[in-house]
């Protein structure tokens, strides 16, 4: 099996350059034009023409505009990445017939209610980002392609940076810290998404019948505000000297930003356990194992 793999050097793009190792011969790009291949998600005609010379079996695309904020403004670049770029791979995978296997968000959604959201569920986008991740979904469905997309949410890693390290930087100098507490998702490894879709690619490319949208999160549930305490505690545990006392809950509210944000990230992951058979563990475990890394405990 040949797969192309795109934005290899991402948060979900590092840990799938090792999980699908296995599966066969892997050609991983960045936006980097290597031996005249070339994975920049904002050069259509380079990014099909790659395609085309590569002529993959499966194609795995971790490569997206991910700056919710500056989406607001940069919005036509935001729509090539994450839209237009997304119609170029399924319409290439449609013609190859290849499988493209694609990354989306909780942010289709409106983020009101507290019930986990299902792949049925009305879309209706908070922010550009949102919107631009959406017509990226549309335009694979549209495309006949095999496809599988994974609606996934609050992405962490050891590598790079995530909030679990910024809040460690913030305890060490601070006292008090102010973070939001009606946000509630479930923070995800990119080490574990990376092995659901290995895991999920071999299944599917014995069985076109598992063509769809699948939510992808951690079990469980938490306030950013939950995670930060969790992370300050799980530090402290293990022998980290942190100057912070308290650690207040505040709301969405009290901390603007450019692109709204919604306050319920829940993703109902059942459709994923039960066509593929996986287990998801909770949030816990995942985030617990990756503070272990990052204070080298
Ligand atoms: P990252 O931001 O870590 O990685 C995105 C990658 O895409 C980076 O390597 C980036 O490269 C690359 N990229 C950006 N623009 C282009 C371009 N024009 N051409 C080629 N590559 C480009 O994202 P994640 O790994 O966290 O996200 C993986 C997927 O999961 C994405 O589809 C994202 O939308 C989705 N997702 C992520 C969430 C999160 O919390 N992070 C939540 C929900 C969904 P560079 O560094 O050079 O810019």
């Amino acid at each position: 099996m040949k797969i192309l793999l795109l934005g290899k050097n991402g948060q979900v793009g590092w840990e799938l350059q090792r999980s699908l190792t296995p599966l066969g011969e892997l050609i991983a790009l960045d936006r980097q034009v290597v031996d005249g291949l070339c994975g920049d998600l904002s050069d259509l005609d380079a990014l099909r023409s790659t395609i085309l010379q590569v002529k993959p079996d499966v194609i795995v695309n971790a490569a997206a505009y991910t700056a919710v904020d500056k989406a607001e403004s940069e919005t036509e670049l935001a729509d090539r990445v994450n839209g237009q770029a997304s119609k170029v791979m399924a319409e290439e995978a449609e013609m190859l017939g290849a499988w493209l296997i694609h990354y989306s968000t909780d942010y289709v959604f409106n983020g009101q209610g507290s019930t986990p959201w299902q792949e049925t569920d009305a879309v209706a986008p908070v922010n550009h980002y949102g919107a631009s991740k959406l017509a990226g979904e549309q335009a694979i469905i549209a495309s006949g392609c095999k496809y599988l997309i994974f609606r996934t949410s609050w992405v962490y890693a050891a590598r790079g940076n995530n909030f679990a390290k910024t809040m460690l930087r913030l305890a060490k100098n601070r006292e008090t810290l102010s973070v939001i507490a009606d946000q509630i998702g479930a923070p995800t490894g990119a080490d574990l998404i990376a092995d659901v879709t290995a895991l999920a690619i071999q299944q599917a490319v014995k069985r076109d019948e598992l063509v769809g949208i699948y939510h992808l999160a951690s079990g469980g549930e938490v306030s950013w505000h939950g995670y930060a305490s969790h992370v300050i505690k799980f530090a402290r545990a293990n022998g980290e000297a942190l100057a912070v006392t308290a650690v207040n809950p505040i709301e969405t509210t009290a901390y603007p930003t450019p692109a709204r944000r919604p306050l319920n990230s829940r993703l109902n992951t059942q459709k994923l356990r039960e066509k593929f058979c996986l287990h998801l563990p909770d949030w816990q475990s995942g985030v617990n194992r990756m503070l272990r890394e990052v204070l080298n405990k």
